[in-house]
């Protein structure tokens, strides 16, 4: 039987996974929009460590010295959905971490443990902290981050249309050809799926969304029906 006074839901926790191009930040922003749930961007945090590395002259090639300074930038994620933002060391910098020159380093930088040892506890600190729930983007959160998520999605998309998702996200000098992206993109998520910590993976309990024939509205809607079902069957309505 229903009681009168009900405690308040448990907050609602959703990983989103993929490779580059999948339309992964886009989805996952507008699903914590339209639910009122928070919002993180995992990926802009290993961007925000490597652009770091860059501009304090560490070898981002170099394992040893990028586990000795990880520790060094303070990172901070805001987590509305309509204004995504990070900042390292106090300042702003979602411009800087969109670069070509921190995108072909981070995939080092985030090969390191000690580097995703931190990220990854300042991730669940992030969603222990959401009130209502959060929507996560990245490579590991449904395997690593947080494995007991109510709901894991894990995107993919053929590399010619993840290619062109890409290309069109770069904007001037950043927007090579259509092939070299499709080769950086391939060259990335290589590194991604191949390194020891964590690498790029679908959770077994993950429902895999092909994207490749679909708009972003369609995939916001069936991702938001998943969140949907998820929390009816965890108890709790939207
Ligand atoms: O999502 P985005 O393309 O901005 O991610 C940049 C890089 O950050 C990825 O290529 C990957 O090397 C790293 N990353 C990661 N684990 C995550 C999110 C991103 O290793 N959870």
């Amino acid at each position: 039987m229903e009681t009168a006074a009900r405690t308040a839901p448990a907050p609602v926790i959703v990983a989103i996974d993929g490779p580059s191009g999948t339309g992964k930040s886009s989805t996952s922003k507008a699903v914590a929009e339209k639910l009122g749930l928070r919002y993180l961007d995992t990926g802009a945090q290993y961007r925000a460590i490597t652009w770091w590395m860059l501009s304090n002259g560490v070898d981002v090639n170099d394992p040893a010295a990028v586990a000795t300074a990880a520790s060094k930038p303070s990172i901070v994620s805001g987590t509305d959905p309509s204004r995504p933002a990070i900042a390292v060391d106090g300042a702003d910098a979602s411009g800087p971490i969109r670069t070509r020159e921190v995108t072909s380093a981070v995939s080092a930088v985030s090969a390191v443990p000690q580097v995703r040892a931190i990220l990854t506890e300042l991730q669940r600190t992030i969603a222990a902290g959401a009130e209502r729930g959060i929507v996560v983007e990245g490579r590991d959160i449904g395997t690593t981050v947080l494995p007991d998520a109510h709901l894991k999605v894990f995107l993919t998309a053929s590399p010619e249309a993840r290619a062109a998702r890409r290309s069109g996200e770069l904007k001037g000098k950043e927007r090579g050809d259509l092939a070299a992206t499709r080769e950086a993109l391939a060259r990335r998520d290589a590194a991604d799926s191949s390194r020891k910590a964590s690498p790029l993976a679908k959770a077994e309990d993950a429902e895999e969304v092909d994207t490749t024939e679909l708009s972003l509205n369609q995939v916001v809607e069936c991702v938001v029906t998943l969140v949907e079902a998820a929390m009816t069957r965890a108890g709790q309505t939207a």
